[in-house]
């Protein structure tokens, strides 16, 4: 059989049944049914039942199995059953969490789903690559990737990089003929693959195969796995709480046998342990973790930024750089011609040159305005709007003058030509950076034709682009040739122009970048503008924003070209503008910062961007101007394109992180005073204080809620004036840890207490419910505790979650379910208590608020 790049377009268009216009609505219905949806299969997904079963696989889950199955071996059939009922609903609890986690990131990972651009019924559209059919004909530029297989029937210099697929980073030059025997993938110069991506040209496609039947979608190992890795921080945690498991078991074994040589009971001195294990093992903290931060994803979504890799939200916390593109990011990428520049002066419309300039200004462009819908890059937009105030139509020159050839623009080379039949010759236009073209001339254009250009000429040039970028503008060239022929056009033809003029044109800062610079300083974060732009504009546009006092903070990318790593870490703190960058420049930029020992935000839209979004800690990407290869490298894309809005995520980021320490501390500190209560008990030999039931109730129902809602706190701009965390500071510093210490240490005299009235009043069954419930609700109540460092009793802030008081309210008519229903006692091993000790209780418990609020005025006080 003939393969797809051995026939001719009109053979193909034939057998796809479709044409240069693309198909039409009934076409594209029927293609559907008969070739499938560009879907692959999705890696493997865990069912609900595997979720299930994988929350036994847990330390604590397991040794509460075993202390079940020994309770019920030893007769106590009532212990196992509770204990059992537990577990299990632990268990479901945890599978919600985690189904929800997911879902609630795969939503948002549909937000940012990769588009294509496509030709139906002759009008371009974009529409999510999934819904591309067998026999469609897809548009592709520079920064897109490839969504479907297919046969190339348009080619503009196209180049793509199909890594993805043969392994080989060299990008592969695409072009339109028939081959003519077999070969391999990486050989088929005619065919687009899907996963691969354009990293320069344009072109169209026709395609011919969608989902499992492109070649990515026959290499199975190759699907995406759904699975999302780990954060740093729940790495950390893990880490953290096996450590403690191990050391906690070890005490638990000492204590068993201890209990046992002193003669006691050996079912007594096993539910000693159990009980010191279950009090101990902090099991909620890593899914407590994810819980906050997917909660945080949401909120962050809601303010337009939508994250696409879990770990971006903790970077976020911790950033101290942000580079940030100039156009459109900060400021509005909203141009508009302000001066254009020829031999008879600035703005001299009535010169001979203007409507040439015009002309030319139409015809090297890609962008229309079709009544108000303006389609493409904005700078060339401009060009468009500027002649529609000139001409009627504009764009009606494309089809006067139709383009015979082009080199499209790149952001390396800073040009874009186009070739055109004017006056019998064939010219070609470019335009682009003024000091690209300014080398390049040889003549210059007056209202009598070109003359040679000399040396006032070319400084003219540059003293004119000087003045304008010095107001913030942003300056293009134009220059023209003739040549001889099209057919194999290059840039090594982008030489020996004829100078015809220079445009600028102002695009203001946005309104809130000034703002957004100045929260950014405040919270030590260092905003560095990174940009392709001239170097006098990009710096009259940062000291405007405040990036930047002075103009030696701003450097050409040229500049550290020469430089080695070495040189430019010591470089890096002095410069906050870079202009006229390359990629490379972005990395080692990146780089430096990070071996400076900072977490680095870069924001990029590029497809040449990819490998700097990739080596930042948080890479972001543009939503509305960026490529698809930049939003895929990314971790974090902007849905308005907004410096602000990265501002704002960091807000966010840091407003996370404080409120996981406070989940964090509210687990340990409430675990710390079980374990000093049991172990208090047992080293002077008192009856055991908590009957595991009684842990597990603690630990799997009242603490959780109130755990969740300390990671919901309400968010603080307060975060914005501190400088950033340490980039490896470990979550549980000694400070924290003896802030936990101290404040189990106090819950757990409480409990003390509490144990030894019940234990004069009632023996060891009273004693034991006392301790039960005065520890339970002293540890709903420290949740008011954690929400900050400083005393909050007495302020709005101390009501101010209201997810916490649900949380407590909740948990308090639980545990009073327990104490005061006798049906429920024998279940959950309580003794039955006048109500005058539930009120010793609550006192105790309350007192737990008094205590620890006024060591913290204390604390507050002296630390002033
Ligand atoms: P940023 O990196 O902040 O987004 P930028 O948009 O100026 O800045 P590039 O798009 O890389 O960065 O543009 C670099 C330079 O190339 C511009 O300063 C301009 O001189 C020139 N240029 C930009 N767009 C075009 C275009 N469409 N045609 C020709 N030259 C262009």
């Amino acid at each position: 059989m003939k393969e797809q790049y051995m026939k001719s377009t009109e053979e193909l268009l034939k057998e796809w049944d479709t044409s240069a216009q693309g198909l039409n609505e009934s076409q594209v219905t029927a293609h559907r049914e008969k070739y499938g949806r560009n879907e692959l299969p999705e890696g493997k997904k865990k069912s609900i039942l595997i979720l299930f079963l994988e929350q036994f696989k847990d330390f604590l889950v397991i040794i509460l199995l075993a202390a079940a199955l020994i309770s019920g071996f030893l007769g106590d059939i009532e212990s196992a059953l509770v204990i059992l009922l537990v577990v299990t609903m632990n268990a479901v609890l945890g599978t919600v969490q985690n189904k929800k986690a997911e879902q609630s990131l795969n939503s948002l990972k549909s937000l940012s789903a990769p588009t294509a651009k496509i030709l139906r019924d002759g009008t371009t559209r974009i529409i999510p690559a999934c819904e591309v059919v067998g026999g469609d004909i897809l548009l592709l530029e520079a920064g897109d990737s490839v969504s479907a297989d297919g046969r190339i029937i348009e080619n503009a210099s196209m180049k793509i990089n199909e890594s993805a697929l043969t392994g080989e980073s060299v990008t592969v030059e695409k072009d339109t003929a028939i081959i003519d025997r077999p070969v391999p993938i990486g050989d088929r110069k005619n065919m687009v693959f899907s996963g691969s991506f354009v990293t320069y040209g344009r072109g169209k496609f026709l395609v011919t195969g969608v989902g499992t039947n492109t070649e990515i979608g026959k290499i199975a190992s190759l699907l995406k796995n759904t699975q999302e890795k780990k954060t740093p921080l729940q790495v950390n945690l893990d880490r953290f709480g096996k450590k403690l498991s191990i050391i906690i078991l070890c005490i638990c074994a000492v204590l068993f046998i201890t209990g046992i040589l002193r003669g006691g009971d050996i079912f007594n001195a096993f539910m000693f342990s159990v009980a010191l294990a279950v009090a101990a093992i902090p099991e909620a903290l890593s899914s407590i973790v994810t819980i906050v931060l997917s909660f945080g994803t949401q909120k962050l979504a809601k303010e337009n930024a939508i994250i696409r890799k879990l770990q971006a939200v903790e970077g976020l916390g911790s950033v101290s750089i942000i580079c940030s593109d100039k156009t459109g990011t900060l400021t509005q990428n909203k141009m508009t011609i302000k001066k254009v520049f020829t031999d008879d002066g600035i703005n001299e419309e009535n010169s001979p040159l203007f409507p040439k300039f015009l002309l030319m200004s139409v015809l090297c462009n890609d962008a229309t305005n079709t009544n108000g819908e303006e389609i493409g890059d904005p700078t060339e937009v401009a060009f468009v709007n500027y002649a529609d105030h000139y001409y009627q139509n504009c764009i009606s020159f494309r089809t006067q003058y139709p383009r015979l050839a082009e080199i499209p623009f790149d952001s390396d080379r800073k040009l874009m030509s186009t070739v055109h039949r004017l006056n019998d010759k064939t010219i070609m236009i470019t335009k682009g950076a003024t000091d690209v073209l300014l080398p390049l001339l040889c003549q210059w254009e007056t209202k009598n034709g070109p003359v040679p250009v000399t040396e006032q000429h070319r400084a003219l040039i540059a003293e004119t682009n000087h003045s304008f970028s010095e107001q913030g503008l942003r300056v293009l060239a134009f220059a023209y040739r003739e040549i001889d022929s099209y057919d194999s056009l290059s840039v090594d033809e982008e030489k020996g122009y004829t100078f015809l003029g220079l445009a600028a044109m102002i695009d203001p800062p946005r309104e809130e970048s000034k703002t957004a610079v100045a929260t950014c300083i405040a919270a030590g974060i260092k905003p560095i503008m990174i940009t392709g732009d001239h170097k006098i504009t990009a710096a009259a546009i940062a000291k405007e924003i405040g990036i930047c006092k002075d103009d030696n903070e701003a450097v050409e990318g040229m500049a550290i070209d020469s430089m080695t790593d070495e040189e430019l870490l010591d470089y890096v703190p002095k410069i906050s503008v870079y202009a006229r960058v390359s990629p490379e420049n972005k990395i080692r930029i990146v780089r430096a910062w990070q071996n400076r020992g900072n977490i680095v935000s870069m924001t990029g839209d590029g497809v040449n961007d990819a490998p700097a979004l990739k080596q930042a800690d948080v890479g972001v990407a543009m939503g509305i101007t960026g490529s698809e290869v930049a939003k895929d490298a990314a971790s974090m894309v902007l849905t308005d394109d907004n410096f602000a809005t990265i501002v704002k995520a960091v807000e966010n980021g840091r407003n996370i992180y404080a409120n996981i320490k406070r989940s964090i501390q509210f687990l340990l500190s409430g675990n710390a005073a079980g374990i000093l209560v049991v172990l208090y008990a047992s080293l002077f030999g008192l009856p055991v204080p908590f009957a595991p039931v009684h842990l597990l109730f603690i630990n799997l129902l009242t603490d959780s809620l109130p755990a969740i809602a300390l990671g919901l706190e309400p968010h603080n701009s307060q975060v914005m004036k501190e400088k950033p965390r340490p980039k490896d500071e470990n979550i549980l510093t000694r400070g924290f840890l003896q802030r936990v210490a101290a404040e189990g240490f106090v819950m757990s005299l409480l409990t003390i207490a509490a144990y030894h009235i019940g234990l004069a009043q009632y023996g060891p069954g009273g004693a034991c419910t006392m301790a039960f419930a005065t520890l339970c609700l002293s540890r709903l109540i420290h949740g008011f505790n954690c929400k900050s460092k400083k005393p909050v009793l007495l302020t709005r802030k101390f009501l101010n979650n209201k997810f916490l008081i649900g949380a407590f309210a909740a948990g308090f008519v639980m545990l009073n379910a327990v104490l005061l229903i006798p049906g429920l006692h024998r279940i959950f091993s309580v003794t039955a208590l006048d109500i005058k000790f539930v009120f010793i209780i609550y006192g105790l418990a309350l007192a737990n608020l008094f205590i620890t609020q006024i060591i913290k005025k204390i604390l507050v006080t002296i630390n002033k």
